[in-house]
């Protein structure tokens, strides 16, 4: 049979099975979901999306069977384009969009037991429901697949960790065998028998299997919530800060978010209606978050332990003014910094990680390589100074030069990796965009391992668009 006559067949069973709302062929079907969120889009043999778990089995089973290349897509958030299909057309997407079959809640258990297609706001607002809420705060709405297949962090990672911290099971679904599913649901806090899908599964970016659903652990709802700006002359006094606020309000710290002078600009210029937080200027400013599910009729009164600890800061060299405002005035602008920096210009972004301890030095060395490699670059970095994380985002004039932006990008990451032992991709993980400095940087053991653990699962190499081997 002609390799035409084979793909009409697959096409066939699939519409049979899954339905029209379970196949996309058509290009303006398909069209949204070969696009990225921030890199080029490209093409897919189709789109399926199946509704159930059994679906999903059944779709990666024939699929695999009839040896077609498989990308996993949920939210299409991510940030290193591994849910794109690749630019040859030759890859399916199955999307998880529909797979929206178990969402339970354990409020006893504080846990929810949910299908990989929900989104993480659908999440927050069930457990909100039972006075319970998900860890991850992020300014995107991501699938839960998609967040445990890339280990999502946020801004609340300083108290409550990341996606993998608060993970009690997956399930998922391979490409080898063929539709077998694996893991457990079970949900247990402890559980201490062996090897953990859930746990393997997280951070192996859409290459070794589909989740199809995961056990979240959920916190009490946070029944206060103090949070301040304050505005710094420099970033050592940001962390000097950090070094206070945790030896006297270490529990109750959720968040510390440092912005750029050049980044908290754009954030107001962007939100409509918005006024500058501070009379004067500042080189860098943090945003603190403290929280307690512990109410204030009980004594417990963190607005006034926050002002009480920011007036004696402010007697300090370097800490210029403070604002206390209602949580969501500020994190308003917290949330905007991304989107108001890519509407800028041509955004070139980094997003990198060192150690608390490192974090000064490490961002002064950074921006000096900016200034010798890419002058007319405007840096407008944030980050979440609690975990040493950094989105140093610069904008370029368009049409700037690629070999250039090339070379910036080999000397920020070599700066990181090797003068501080950091992380080139603290948070949004490997795919097609920095699959190369994979290479350059992860060692051998780690290939080596990651290499068996494919052949186990993929010999074949038909899942995702990452080579963690
Ligand atoms: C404005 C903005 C802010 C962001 N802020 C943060 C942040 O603070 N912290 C952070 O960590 N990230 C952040 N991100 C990145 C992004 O939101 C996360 O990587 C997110 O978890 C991806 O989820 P998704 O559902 O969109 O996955 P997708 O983008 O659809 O996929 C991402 C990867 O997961 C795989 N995948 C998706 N679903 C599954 C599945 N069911 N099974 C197996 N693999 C799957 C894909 O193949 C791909 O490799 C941000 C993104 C944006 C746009």
């Amino acid at each position: 049979m002609s390799v035409h006559a084979l793909s009409q067949r697959l096409q066939a069973r699939l519409q049979d099975r899954l339905g029209p709302q379970g196949v996309l062929l058509a290009a303006a079907d398909k069209a949204s979901y070969e696009a990225s969120a921030r890199h080029a889009g490209g093409h897919a043999q189709g789109v399926v999306r199946p509704a159930t778990l059994e679906e999903l089995s059944w779709c990666v089973r024939t699929l695999a069977e009839a040896g077609c290349a498989i990308v996993a897509q949920g939210a299409a958030t991510g940030l290193v384009g591994a849910a794109t299909p690749s630019a040859e057309g030759s890859q399916w997407v199955v999307s998880t969009q529909r797979l929206r079959d178990r969402l339970q809640l354990d409020p006893q258990h504080r846990s929810v037991t949910v299908s990989a297609g929900y989104r993480l706001s659908e999440i927050q607002r069930a457990a909100a429901e039972h006075g319970l809420t998900f860890a991850l705060d992020l300014s995107a709405d991501p699938s839960v697949g998609g967040m445990v297949a890339t280990n999502t962090g946020g801004s609340r990672l300083i108290r409550w960790g990341g996606v993998r911290d608060n993970l009690l099971g997956a399930q998922a679904v391979l490409v080898h065998p063929p539709g077998q599913t694996v893991g457990s649901l079970r949900g247990l806090r402890k559980d201490n028998t062996g090897l953990d899908w859930a746990q393997l599964l997280s951070g192996s970016f859409g290459a070794f299997g589909i989740v199809a659903r995961a056990v979240l652990r959920l916190h009490p709802v946070q029944k206060q919530i103090a949070t301040a700006l304050v505005a710094v002359e420099s970033v050592p006094v940001a962390m000097a800060l950090l070094e206070s606020l945790e030896d006297r309000l270490g529990d109750f710290v959720s968040a510390f978010e440092g912005m750029s002078a050049h980044a908290m600009h754009a954030a107001l210029s962007h939100l409509p209606g918005a006024t500058r937080p501070f009379a004067g200027g500042c080189e860098y400013a943090v945003l603190i978050e403290l929280t307690s599910a512990v109410p204030r009729d009980t004594g417990l009164d963190l607005d006034a332990l926050l002002l009480q600890w920011l007036e004696g800061r402010l007697q300090e060299r370097g800490v210029l003014d403070a604002v206390v405002d209602k949580p969501d005035r500020l994190w308003r602008i917290r949330h905007a910094i991304s989107e108001s920096v890519q509407a800028l210009g041509q955004l070139v972004a980094f997003d990198v990680a060192v150690k608390r301890s490192s974090f000064a030095a490490f961002r002064a060395q950074a921006l000096e390589t900016v200034r010798a490699t890419l002058p007319q670059a405007h840096v407008c970095d944030f980050g979440h100074l609690g975990d040493g994380g950094i989105h140093l985002n610069l904008v370029l004039p368009p049409g700037s030069d690629a070999q250039r932006i090339g070379l910036l990008r080999t000397r920020i990451y070599d700066l990181v990796v090797h003068t501080f032992g950091g992380s080139y991709s603290a948070e949004h993980g490997i795919g097609p965009y920095n699959q190369e400095y994979y290479e350059r940087y992860t060692a051998p053991s780690t290939r080596a391992l990651a290499g068996v653990l494919h052949e186990h699962v993929d010999p074949h190499r038909r899942l995702g668009n990452v080579r963690l081997d």
